[in-house]
């Protein structure tokens, strides 16, 4: 049986990882806010004890007014004559006691004793040392002070006020009794009544019995204060946290596609900078906005100097350019009317072609072109060659025609003179045609690669005399060909065939390009490394702007064989490129009009290895 695994969707599951994300960043937040709750539940606590200590110093201030009330009574009181006098009447000590309710109203108090504990002010009556009657004023510690301190204490609606006596607790409803706790100065938990409080409290001045002065708050209502500001905190904080977890949820797919928008931008900044086509953008206003890094190579045009300048100013011969470059309304477009067009730049005196093709954008048109400056030239010289060819075949086939139909139609008429001189004729031409066709063939080989060129050592000076002697049944007693070579040459290592081809040709173009004659001087001359073959002529000479381009294939100085002198121009580039298969180089120097040196090198056959 298959199982069928529902795929998920790559967007899904980027929000199934973002959301797994987002809980994983979430806990170590969710339990800094609990902490957090926690931390103000501790603080609400301890603003409890605080207030608690504030409550119990104001009450102590009402307090100790009481008592000085009472203080100040029984001050009086001992003043008065009546008091006095009945308090000193008789022998025996006589003791007078007020009670002082907490407002400060007194009353005759008859009993013996005080009842229950109380804060007492006395006036002693001495005589001789000893007392004799006493004016006591006292005020209960009951729930009628409670009562009074707590009005006067501003108290807030859960802080209470007692006074505790041993195990008991008077407040302002009645007296429970102390069952656990340690009462100090400091808050701290209490059981009393049966119910939890958070206490704090201070001796009594001015009572007779160890008294305290207590403020208290029911544990219940501490906690719940501090419950409740545990949860706000904790509330805020995963709100927030839920908040900023949607936020990121919701948000984070824009941000991620905006990162991935400008991660495409600067990718495709990139590819226009390292793309090998120049690509450039003119707006609808005809401003080059953009200019990559390859127009500036293909043109030399920097993209300072183009940018934000019309393109009809900026790249020159714009305007004919742009009416015949066809503009494409998508890239691809690939009908004859949108192919790329071919077109010559005038730069600064250089000619350069490009192939240039335009697609519209809602900017403007972004045109892309690529240098075909040398194809172009190619094709020019293939069709040259055409032209050339065909002249070069034409010409030794009239001659061969010509004197193939003479010989048969009138071959007994002619003197025998004659009749040499038609057959050296076509002896001639066809040799000539003989040659252009290996020229042909050599060509190909070159270009395939399939051209075999073997390295065995040779004697130069032996090529030399050869080539030389086979050149001098050539030429007429206009031109000489002398040979020049050192006494002791290296033998050198290469091809001697394709040595002696190249040989023959540079001297074949010796003879032909000196019309008038001269000296041809064909010399060998070797160093340590290389042997340079030299020929020398003093013939019509190569301008120096060409030197470098008759190496090129089909190049002719005269295409046209307006001179008429033949020529397919492949010899020297058949030449350059044997001399280069045998590790060697060539080059000219030439004065026109005076003449032209041709030299190649190759290298020589070492003489370690030569002595073995
Ligand atoms: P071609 O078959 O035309 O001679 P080459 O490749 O041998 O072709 O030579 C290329 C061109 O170089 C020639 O067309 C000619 O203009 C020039 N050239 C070559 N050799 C000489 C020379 N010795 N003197 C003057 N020009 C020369």
């Amino acid at each position: 049986m298959m199982l069928r695994v529902p795929a998920i969707s790559g967007a899904r599951a980027g929000r199934l990882r973002l959301l797994a994300g987002l809980l994983l960043l979430a806990l170590p937040l969710a339990a800094a806010v609990w902490a957090f709750g926690n931390y103000s539940a501790r603080r609400e606590r301890s603003n409890v004890d605080a207030r608690l200590v504030q409550t119990l110093s104001a009450a102590s201030g009402v307090y100790e007014d009481v008592i000085s009330t009472a203080g100040r009574r029984a001050n009086s009181l001992a003043g008065e004559p009546r008091v006095r006098r009945a308090v000193t009447r008789g022998g025996r000590l006589r003791v007078l006691t007020w009670k002082m309710s907490p407002d400060g109203r007194l009353q005759r108090w008859r009993a013996r004793f005080l009842g229950g504990a109380a804060a007492v002010r006395k006036v002693d009556f001495t005589s001789g040392g000893r007392t004799v009657g006493q004016v006591v004023v006292f005020v209960p510690l009951d729930s009628a002070l409670v009562a009074w301190l707590t009005e006067r204490s501003d108290l807030g609606p859960d802080r209470r006020l007692g006074f505790a006596q041993g195990n008991s607790l008077v407040g302002k409803q009645g007296t429970v009794r102390i069952q656990s706790g340690a009462l100090g100065s400091s808050a701290d938990d209490i059981v009393a009544g049966g119910r939890g409080f958070r206490a704090v409290a201070e001796p009594l001045g001015g009572a007779p019995s160890p008294g305290k002065l207590m403020a208290y708050e029911r544990s219940s209502v501490v906690e719940s204060k501090a419950d409740a500001a545990r949860w706000r905190v904790i509330g805020v904080g995963f709100g927030l946290i839920a908040a900023l977890l949607a936020l990121a949820y919701f948000v984070s797919p824009a941000l991620a596609r905006s990162r991935v928008s400008r991660q495409e931008r600067d990718q495709a900044d990139r590819v226009l900078a390292r793309v090998g086509d120049g690509i450039f953008l003119v707006d609808r206003d005809g401003v080059t906005r953009l200019w990559n890094p390859a127009a500036e190579a293909i043109t030399g045009l920097r993209a300072k100097d183009i940018c934000s300048r019309p393109a009809r100013e900026a790249i020159p011969g714009w305007e004919a350019i742009a009416a015949r470059v066809p503009v494409a309304s998508r890239p691809g477009d690939a009908d004859d009317a949108s192919s790329p067009e071919t077109v010559p730049l005038d730069l600064d005196g250089r000619e350069l072609w490009i192939s240039i093709v335009g697609v519209t954008l809602a900017e403007g048109t972004v045109y892309a072109f690529r240098d075909v400056t040398r194809e172009r030239r190619l094709e020019e010289l293939r069709s040259e060659f055409v032209a050339t060819i065909s002249h070069e075949l034409r010409t030794p086939l009239a001659s061969l025609h010509g004197a193939a139909l003479t010989l048969r139609e009138h071959g007994d008429e002619l003197s025998s003179k004659t009749q040499h001189e038609l057959l050296d004729m076509i002896a001639v031409q066809s040799r000539r045609l003989a040659d252009l066709v290996e020229e042909i063939l050599i060509t190909g080989q070159l270009d395939s690669g399939s051209l075999r060129v073997i390295t065995e050592p040779f004697d130069p000076e032996e090529l030399v005399w050869t080539v030389a002697d086979v050149a001098r049944h050539r030429v007429d007693d206009e031109t000489t060909i002398d040979v020049t070579v050192p006494a002791v040459l290296p033998r050198v290592a290469g091809d001697a065939e394709r040595t002696r081809q190249v040989l023959t040709n540079l001297l074949d173009n010796a003879i032909k390009y000196s019309p008038q004659g001269g000296r041809i001087e064909l010399a060998v001359e070797a160093d340590d490394s290389h042997a340079r073959f030299i020929v020398r002529d003093e013939g019509l000479g190569i301008p120096l702007s060409e030197q470098k381009l008759i190496f090129d294939k089909f190049y002719r100085l005269d295409p046209d064989h307006r001179r008429g002198i033949g020529g397919s121009g492949l010899g020297l580039y058949i030449c350059r490129e044997l001399v280069r298969s045998m590790n060697g180089r060539i080059w000219v120097e030439s004065d026109p009009g005076k003449g032209s040196t041709f030299t190649f090198e190759l290298p020589v056959v070492q003489r370690v290895a030569s002595r073995a």
